[in-house]
């Protein structure tokens, strides 16, 4: 079996398309749907996303901000700005883009973002409505991964999905998601004995670990759907993912590349929660 490429590129460009439509139709109403994004110091990788998160915005004819701040900044100046930004009624979506500096309490940062405005969907408030299956603002990884596997029709409702990492913005939250849809989830970690024999039942199978082409064709049985989350960087500079792609793609059925995979889709979901902020959707 050859597999075939779930290209999250494509997908993420499709739903742009729909989502400028949907902007458009809002400033008519005059509702301008804007995205504050906070950059505490000087990390590349965390400039580099977000600026991708703003250039992604105007695409789609939404403003967006960033606001950057000094890596010294204290933890009350910082939740100062949040404060603002709840205030401030031109902004829809706040994020605040991690990792944050040590000294700052990364949890207090969160919870002080209004839930209406927490378009990462990181709030335990938001985390807890999707958790009892409310509407909410679903966090965009795995918001993106659930995307991916409706665009190719693939079931989930009675599929086992195997999830390797139970991260709080990737692991744990995609399997309540496929749980959300009848799925029946197991869930891996680093602790996990004889890991493969696990993810040899996995009809769909999530890896969010951060290991460089951990998983290859003997973790995968005949036909799984495969979803790279990982985004590893190696010593040549290019990106690969958790999964040793040409391996795996001997055996699955559906793959996600990376890059053009799930990366694309997490920032398109952001754009889609913002849009929802802007519509007032989530109360
Ligand atoms: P974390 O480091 O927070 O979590 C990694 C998880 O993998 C942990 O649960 C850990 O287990 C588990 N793990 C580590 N080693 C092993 C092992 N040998 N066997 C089984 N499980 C293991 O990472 P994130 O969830 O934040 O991210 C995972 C990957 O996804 C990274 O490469 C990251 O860059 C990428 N990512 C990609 C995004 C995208 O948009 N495409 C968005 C977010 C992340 P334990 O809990 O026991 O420590």
């Amino acid at each position: 079996m050859t597999a075939e490429i779930i290209n999250g590129k494509e997908l993420s460009m499709e739903l742009k398309q729909s989502m400028k439509e949907e902007v458009a139709l809002l400033h008519k109403q005059n509702i301008k749907p804007h995205l504050s994004v906070v950059l505490v110091g000087n990390n590349p990788a965390s400039r580099s996303y977000v600026n991708g998160k703003k250039r992604a915005s105007e695409e789609i004819g939404m403003s967006s901000e960033i606001i950057e701040l000094p890596e010294s900044i204290s933890q009350n100046e910082l939740l100062d700005v949040i404060s603002q930004l709840n205030k401030d009624k031109r902004v829809h979506g706040i994020l605040v883009q991690l990792p944050l500096p040590k000294h700052i309490d990364v949890q207090e940062i969160i919870e002080a973002i209004n839930p209406k405005k927490d378009v990462d969907g990181f709030h335990p408030i938001n985390i807890g409505r999707m958790m009892t299956g409310q509407d909410t603002f679903l966090s965009c990884t795995p918001f993106g991964i659930i995307q991916m596997l409706h665009s190719r029709n693939i079931p989930i409702a009675g599929q086992h999905a195997v999830i390797i990492g139970r991260s709080n913005i990737v692991g744990k939250p995609v399997g309540q998601l496929l749980l959300n849809e009848n799925a029946t989830v197991t869930y891996c970690h680093s602790k996990t004995k004889d890991m493969k024999s696990i993810t040899k039942l996995a009809d769909i199978l999530i890896v969010a670990v951060g290991r460089a082409n951990m998983i290859d064709k003997d973790y995968i049985k005949d036909g799984a759907v495969v979803i790279d989350v990982g985004i590893n960087r190696l010593d040549d500079g290019s990106l690969t993912g958790d999964v040793d792609f040409d391996s795996a793609s001997e055996k699955a059925s559906y793959i996600t590349p990376v890059p053009k995979g799930v990366g694309p889709m997490t920032i398109t979901m952001l754009l889609q929660n913002t849009i929802k902020a802007a519509k007032g959707m989530v109360k």
